[in-house]
């Protein structure tokens, strides 16, 4: 499952941030995750749970920050939202390969003990 791997990467950074804030337990974790990432929430959770399990972060929550795919449409000039990835300027119907936002996946915050 791509969302164990993801999180087994969280985890790595994660631990690593803790210990360098001399940190005995990771409370929270925030992640950021674009709309067109690829990735399943309820997966993200499942993954979580199993992945934290036996560190630190055992128990912690997971906060998903989720965000909107936008593009850019240079013949207008403004970003626009991407409905279900697809880039099209709903104004006057250019098609977009300039994405702004909707592919992150990145850990966002911790809180830490
Ligand atoms: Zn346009």
């Amino acid at each position: 499952m791509h969302e164990l791997s993801l999180l087994d990467r969280v985890r790595e950074l994660a631990l690593a941030q803790a210990e360098r804030h001399g940190a005995s337990r990771i409370t929270a974790i925030s992640l950021r995750i674009g709309a067109l990432a690829g990735v399943d929430p309820e997966a993200l959770r499942f993954a979580h749970e199993v992945v934290m399990a036996d560190t630190i972060a055992a128990g912690s929550l997971l906060h998903l920050e989720l965000v909107a795919a936008r593009c850019f449409c240079n013949p207008c000039g403004v970003p626009f939202a991407a409905a279900d990835g697809i880039c099209v300027c709903p104004d006057c119907g250019t098609i977009s390969g300039e994405l702004l936002q909707g592919r992150e996946l990145e850990l966002a915050a911790l809180e830490l003990v």
